[in-house]
């Protein structure tokens, strides 16, 4: 899937409220939320505010957001209670298998995970 002119994806319309979906965790820069289609027992999304596409289309403009996004999935997983680890993931275009062009961390845990992954 494309990205919509406007970054206008189902996370924009998370985001916008209008589709419901209950925040784990929101701030000024970014919202997490637990994913639809969970690969673990805890698996949740941490995603920016600003509707960038992917990774690939980040920028040096983006480094602090980009930050923030790490550090609020560390916090999020300890307050989880993913004290036995966890892993974090960035789908990245076609072979990346992202289907969802609105950049996104998902952060997976609550059972042992194997590496590498398909
Ligand atoms: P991607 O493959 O793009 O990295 O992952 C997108 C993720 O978003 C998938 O794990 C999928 O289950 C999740 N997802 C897609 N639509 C929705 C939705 O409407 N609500 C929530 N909570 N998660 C979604």
């Amino acid at each position: 899937a494309q990205a919509a002119p406007g970054g206008d994806t189902i996370f924009g319309r998370i985001l916008r409220k209008e589709i419901p979906c209950n925040f784990i965790h929101e701030d000024d820069k970014c919202v997490a939320f637990n994913d639809i289609n969970p690969e673990a027992p805890i698996h949740f999304l941490v995603i920016p505010r600003k509707p960038i596409p992917s990774l690939s289309e980040a920028g040096d403009e983006d480094a602090e957001i980009l930050g923030h996004l790490m550090v609020t999935a560390s916090k999020l997983a300890k307050k989880q209670g993913l004290d036995n680890g966890y892993r974090l993931v960035v789908n990245n275009g076609r072979h990346g298998a992202q289907s969802v062009y609105h950049l996104h961390i998902h952060v997976m845990g609550g059972r042992q995970l194997r590496w590498p992954p398909g």
